[in-house]
């Protein structure tokens, strides 16, 4: 990745380059970004910046032999740490991420820009949770020890630190703090109120903020070729996230949608046999999905409450209008207000591995019964 693949983000990239340039590079950064952010691609060019041979004012060269190794994410001085699961063959604590190098540089090229289910997904672990095992910080400490093999400088970057078993972040403090020379820890974290303070308080945040529509309508047309209204409409509904924004331009129906729009209807009907059989799916689905349906279902309540007092501020498509604005009739404002915290609630329990298909059994009733109400 170079500063150039991402769009717009100006004043950010000159920060970074500025800070190599005046040779004040804090060996602790934690790049903070929503999902959908340049908060990877910045670390990822970054990381490419700092062992450039020949850079520029703007940019890495690209084409020295220690950018050719950077894009390729094969560089022996750019250490990587992600979250894993276990697999047929390696043990969950074993699952650190040198195991899992090859998928990872796959899984950089094609999306800089995926989240964790994303990555999981590309794996193959689909819906298991992943999280950075205790281990991790053993392999990191043992890597850091090392001198740099080529670089001017050592990067550990690590991608979701927030899913950090807590062993493992308090493993990483004492070399977070005082690191061996010339080792810069790049953070990239889309939730830093999950971070351990200790983790917080060694590390100098970049808060990266969403993408400009104008930036993602151009990125999409120049990069990905796609045609003008479509990549226009696209940023538009997408309000900075280029994940979305590259899934809208896909075409992929939004399946997570689909299906909470199914099960509002079956909550609507009181058809109790059918909601016990979409907890029982939902179960199955596993967590990142059950979190993502909720996710989806609050965003369209919102939307709902939203479009009863500012139609002009919804930002939907026409088939997501319609569907609010029938939803809007059965769920006025009073009971979005019921509904919501509802909502809130289940996704607090499915965090904390509550049963899926209780959580989901119990947030239909209640659903049902707010629907079925006078006020
Ligand atoms: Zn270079």
């Amino acid at each position: 990745m170079l500063f150039k693949d991402i769009p717009g983000l100006e004043s950010i990239k000159q920060r970074l380059i500025n800070a190599v340039k005046n040779q004040h590079v804090a060996h602790g950064q934690l790049f903070v970004g929503a999902e959908g952010s340049a908060n990877m691609a910045l670390a990822l060019a970054y990381a490419t910046y700092l062992n450039c041979e020949n850079r520029g004012d703007e940019d890495a060269c690209g084409t020295c032999p220690s950018c050719v190794k950077n894009l390729k994410y094969i560089h022996p001085d750019l250490h990587f740490v992600f979250p894993t699961a276990a697999t047929t063959k390696i043990k969950r604590e074993d699952a650190i991420s040198d195991k899992f190098l090859v998928e990872w540089r796959d899984f950089l090229q094609k999306s800089p820009y995926g989240n964790v289910t994303d990555w999981s997904f590309h794996f193959g672990w689909e819906n298991k949770q992943v999280i950075i095992p205790r281990m991790e910080s053993r392999s990191i400490i043992q890597k850091l020890s090392l001198r740099a093999f080529e670089g001017q400088y050592k990067v550990m970057l690590i991608w979701q630190p927030e899913l950090m078993n807590s062993s493992a972040a308090n493993g990483i403090l004492k070399v977070l703090e005082e690191p061996t020379d010339k080792t810069i820890f790049l953070m990239v974290s889309t939730d830093a109120n999950k971070l351990l303070t200790t983790i917080l308080s060694r590390t100098q945040m970049l808060k990266i903020p969403a993408f400009g529509d104008q930036d993602i309508s151009e990125y999409l047309q120049e990069q990905m070729n796609i045609e003008a209204q479509k990549s226009t409409n696209a940023a538009y509904l997408a309000e900075g996230n280029m994940r979305l924004a590259l899934t809208l331009t896909e075409g992929n129906v939004d399946e997570v949608q689909a299906t909470f729009k199914d099960w509002m209807r079956t909550c609507f009907n009181w058809d109790f046999h059918t909601m016990t059989k979409m907890g029982e799916t939902f179960q199955k689905s596993g967590k990142e999905y059950q979190k993502n349906l909720l996710g989806a279902g609050t965003k369209v309540m919102r939307d709902t409450l939203v479009n009863q007092f500012e139609p002009e501020m919804v930002r939907v498509n026409e088939n997501e209008m319609d569907f609010i604005q029938k939803f809007g009739q059965v769920f006025t404002h009073q009971k979005i207000d019921r509904l919501i915290p509802k909502l809130e609630e289940a996704q607090y329990h499915i965090e904390r591995n509550g049963n899926p298909k209780i959580v989901f059994l119990d947030l239909s009733l209640a659903i049902a019964k707010i629907a079925r109400a006078k006020q």
